[in-house]
């Protein structure tokens, strides 16, 4: 252990992000990135700020993205925080609204990185089981006796969506705690949150423009909810670091917002390669999990998953496998690349 490591720093398990190797050209279908390039106006709108103006700090209060997020989900700019990745945005709701001393409610199966946050702000977990069909029970998150209660819709990496009945389910159990409801995957075919906010005060919706947006290389999410809570997502951004978003970002992503036909565009395109490699997939032999996503979550009841991830690396193309953990341990997941990926990945494991 380095001699200025604190035991806390020493206790802590960072997320180990998905692979990104550079040692030759993969088709990447680990990381859950778009195969489709950014809106043409969003990498407008950035090559047009690249310019003399990159000497002035950007706009701490990121107006412009906020005013387009605001009119793209009907809310008012005050009911919108807009961070360094939905990463960010995640982080400083777990410091502010869930370091309270109770346990922190959220599945077992579910994005990784919520542990980590729990670690980081010494937050006891409360891992509520998925049901045997991978399935966040809402009756489950009733009578907890938690500081707050995360909710993946759809979930990560199973890839399945919560109707929104059950959302208000879990609402309507915890109205004393925020319940954090983590979008990320939304657009891909689940119902989102966003239309219950302005009814729950203790409602957050988290997005990300990493995901659907196709721009994951610029590091921009935001929360939606009510303005309480927004500005107490303020008033901790603003104690560490007031410009979250650079200029080049804050421009891109809302050029990104405003494009909806284009956001409508290349989900489309997704959902029709998502439902066709299931098929595919399945043909194969594979179990697919449904999924509201753009990945899907697959299991061989004959294969060893490990082995298909080692066989398809070895071809060029990459999957994510979680390792032998309970439960998930024999299952990949598997990003929606472009049609042209998906088949390269058929026909990969036609040979396998
Ligand atoms: N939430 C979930 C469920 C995710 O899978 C991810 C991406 N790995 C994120 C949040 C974070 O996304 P970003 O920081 O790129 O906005």
């Amino acid at each position: 252990m380095s001699r200025f490591w604190t035991d806390k720093i020493a206790s802590l398990d960072p997320y180990v992000p998905g692979e990104q190797p550079q040692d030759k050209k993969y088709i990447k279908l680990n990381t859950n990135e778009s195969p489709y390039s950014p809106s043409p106006k969003a990498l407008e709108a950035m090559a047009a700020e690249v310019s003399e103006r990159l000497r002035l700090y950007p706009d701490p209060n990121g107006v412009t993205l906020k005013n387009a997020l605001a009119k793209s989900y009907q809310l008012e700019a005050n009911q919108v925080f807009v961070g360094n990745g939905s990463d960010e945005v995640l982080a400083l709701a777990f410091m502010g609204y869930f370091a309270g001393g109770k346990p922190l409610a959220f599945a077992d199966i579910t994005y990784s990185f919520y542990k980590v946050y729990a670690g980081l702000y010494s937050i006891e977990p409360k891992l509520i089981p998925l049901n045997d069909h991978f399935d966040i029970v809402p009756t489950d998150y009733e009578n907890l006796d938690v500081s707050g209660v995360v909710v993946t819709n759809p979930n990560a990496p199973t890839g399945k969506a919560l109707p929104l009945s059950d959302i208000e389910t879990i609402l309507k159990a915890n109205p004393d705690v925020v319940v954090l409801v983590d979008e990320a995957y939304v657009d891909f075919g689940a119902q989102s949150a966003v239309s219950l906010i302005n009814q729950y005060p203790n409602l957050l919706v988290v997005q990300t423009l990493s995901k659907s947006r196709a721009l994951a290389g610029i590091r921009v999410g935001y929360a939606l909810g009510h303005p309480d809570l927004i500005e107490g997502l303020e008033r901790l951004k603003n104690s560490f670091n007031s410009y979250p978003i650079d200029r080049i970002a804050l421009a891109g992503a809302t050029a990104a917002v405003q494009d909806e036909m284009y956001l409508k565009e290349i989900c489309d395109k997704t959902i029709a390669t998502r439902e066709q490699s299931v098929k595919e997939l399945e043909a194969l032999g594979f179990s697919i999990v449904p999924s509201a996503t753009n990945f899907i979550f697959a299991t061989h009841p004959d294969k060893d998953a490990e082995q298909i991830y080692l066989a398809l690396k070895e071809q060029g193309i990459l999957v994510r496998y979680f390792g032998k953990k309970p439960r998930i341990g024999n299952y990949l997941r598997i990003t929606i690349g472009t049609d042209e990926e998906m088949s390269a990945l058929t026909a990969a494991l036609k040979t396998l």
